[in-house]
């Protein structure tokens, strides 16, 4: 499938990830280290340096007065509205009340970022990128969201939409699915800060129904108090140590969290932490575990609120996913699982369901992802009318696109110069109980009855777009119709009620195709019948001439009292009856025939 390229964007506090949609998948794309995730953090060189990511991280013990982390907390804000970060912040020498930190604006410190992730695309894409989906946390005011914009176009891309990070997982955890009116928690617990919202699936699309949380609560909080209470355990303060040392424990700290969430114990080791001391020790799960119970306590009582705001309880909701790197820790998933009163979905890395949400948003907005709320099946069939007002299927419900299928259809009646094709949808037997799509008149050469012969067929394109051909086959003329209403796109509850309708009035359906079928045999069968005894002479004998007569009289009665079986079984017995006399006719003809040519 052709589209544009789009790439899905997740600009986090702590990490960042860029996806784009290859081969109509969605996936995340790695950098030369093949990691899919990298450091939201910056290093500004003394003589214009730049790096970022890991590499910015690898100088922060060195020199950490030069990197930049956590930028995404200064978007859109005023200076003197954050207290703390880490590094000094400036007021904007433009009078705008605005931030710098090391001489930049957030918005070029995150634009950095921006490029290095454009940059990872376009190496492993082989392209150039232009555009992009970038997320959001829900609770970002318009000046955020138009920093957050302002960073993309800083970078070179055009951000094409700026989507709100719930909304986001919720679409990578595959919810758009649960259908209309579900209500959904995502608990994204990150680097730096938490935020749950209560989502409800509406048209399609996700309303953000409350969002609760706080932005100086995260993994890097649980880091720090774990690399002080180590220290305290040992007799170090933690306070007076210089930043250097101080990015040396936590860091260990955050290498020992994370082992914690797979085992049951982990040593901390900091060699020469303050370029002569080390530390070295044993820390079990369980002790971790309490030091994170007041944070923990933290967001569940943001999750209450949330609820609350809602207007909901835990059982009225269809699902609980978790976002962000810290809900890997075990202690974090019971908590939440026993707040809510149900297992947290784990089928997408928490880490990487936020890009991958950007990175399906942007596959729809390029075209390179079918829409969301396009099925993949035929949700109903599709025929066309037939003699009688009958419905002729030709592709039947629940058929994955693209297909193609396509019957011969002849004329009803002699000298007739065009036949009407109506293109309809649906379950019923009748035509007039089904949709019309479209109709169109295909014209053919004019024959006796029965003889015109024209092709119809149906193809659905893989954007359920549904094109009729029509030929006549005498001739090769081809006439080709799009069929503007979507075949695929009908919304479930219209669905529902053609189908419930076929189940309620099957019976009935049924009975009016046989009797159809049984006219259209019968209102052919008797004029012939009628002319064959005219011309039979002693080709019949009186008890069969009474047979045929008789069946033709029940066939007669039947068609007027409008019985579907009766009807069927008289055509059948009329048919039945007229079989001799049909060959015996059939045979002088032939005898004449043979005559004239030997005559
Ligand atoms: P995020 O902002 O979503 O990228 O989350 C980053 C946070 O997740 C950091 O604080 C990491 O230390 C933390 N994290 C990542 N993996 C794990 C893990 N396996 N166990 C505990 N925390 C983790």
């Amino acid at each position: 499938m052709s589209g544009e390229l789009i790439l899905g964007i997740d600009l986090g506090t702590t990490n960042s990830a860029v996806g784009a949609v290859e081969s109509g998948f969605p996936i995340l794309l790695a950098d030369e280290e093949g990691k899919r995730i990298t450091p939201s953090a910056v290093w500004f060189g003394p003589d214009g340096g730049v790096e970022v990511g890991r590499k910015a991280l690898r100088r922060r013990s060195g020199d950490p007065g030069r990197v930049v982390t956590s930028v995404k907390r200064l978007m859109g804000r005023r200076h003197g509205e954050e207290r703390e970060f880490c590094v000094p912040m400036e007021r904007a020498p433009d009078g705008s009340g605005g931030i710098r930190v090391l001489g930049r604006s957030p918005e070029e410190v995150s634009a950095e970022i921006l490029k290095e992730l454009k940059r990872i695309a376009e190496m492993r894409l082989e392209r150039p990128a232009h555009k992009a989906v970038i997320t959001v946390p829900a609770y970002f005011n318009d000046a955020q969201r138009a920093a957050t914009k302002r960073a993309g176009e800083l970078a070179g891309l055009e951000v094409v939409r700026i989507l709100s990070e719930p909304t986001a997982a919720a679409l990578a955890y595959g919810l758009d699915k649960l259908g209309e009116r579900s209500r959904v928690a995502v608990y994204d617990l990150g680097g730096g800060t938490f935020d749950l919202s209560i989502l409800e699936m509406q048209d399609g699309v996700f309303q953000v129904l409350s969002t609760r949380g706080d932005t100086r609560l995260g993994g890097d909080d649980l880091d720090a108090a774990l690399a002080r209470s180590v220290a305290a355990a040992h007799g170090i303060d933690f306070d007076t140590l210089d930043a250097g040392a101080h990015v040396r424990l936590i860091e260990e700290a955050e290498r020992v969290k994370c082992r914690l969430s797979d085992e049951d114990s982990a040593t901390f080791r900091a060699p020469f932490y303050d370029g002569s001391r080390s530390l070295e020790a044993e820390i079990p799960r369980g002790d971790f575990e309490a030091r994170l119970k007041p944070y923990l306590d933290r967001t569940i009582t943001c999750c209450r609120q949330a609820l609350s705001d809602a207007g909901l309880k835990p059982e009225d909701l269809q699902a609980v996913i978790l976002v962000g790197g810290s809900t890997r820790i075990p202690a974090v998933r019971r908590a939440v699982a026993e707040f809510f009163g149900r297992e947290p979905d784990l089928s997408q890395h928490p880490d990487e369901a936020v890009a991958l949400g950007a990175t399906i948003q942007a596959g729809v907005l390029g075209g390179t992802l079918r829409q969301m709320v396009l099925l993949d099946v035929t949700p109903l069939s599709l025929g066309i009318e037939t003699f009688g007002g009958l419905m002729n299927i030709l592709i039947p419900r629940n058929t994955t696109i693209p297909c193609k299928a396509g019957e011969m259809f002849t004329n009803a009646a002699a000298g007739q110069a065009s036949m009407r094709v109506r293109v309809l949808q649906g379950e019923r037997e009748m035509a007039r109980d089904n949709w019309e799509l479209g109709k169109f008149e295909v014209p053919f050469e004019p024959a006796p009855k029965g003889q015109a012969r024209v092709g119809v067929q149906f193809r659905i394109d893989e954007n359920g777009i549904l094109e009729v051909l029509a030929r006549d086959v005498k001739t090769g003329t081809d006439t080709v119709v799009e069929i503007r209403n979507s075949a695929v796109d009908v919304d479930d509850e219209a669905v529902g009620k053609m189908v419930g309708e076929s189940v309620d009035f099957a019976f009935e359906d049924m009975a009016e195709r046989i009797f159809t079928e049984a006219r259209l045999k019968a209102e052919e069968l008797l004029p012939a019948v009628e002319m064959a005894l005219a011309s039979a002479g002693d080709l019949v004998q009186a008890p069969e001439r009474q047979e045929i007569e008789s069946a033709a009289l029940e066939v007669r009665a039947a068609l007027a009292a409008g019985q579907p079986n009766p009807l069927k079984a008289a055509v059948q017995r009329l048919d039945t009856a007229t079989e001799a006399l049909a060959a015996a006719l059939v045979e002088k003809a032939m005898e004449a025939a043979m005559d004239r040519r030997l005559g």
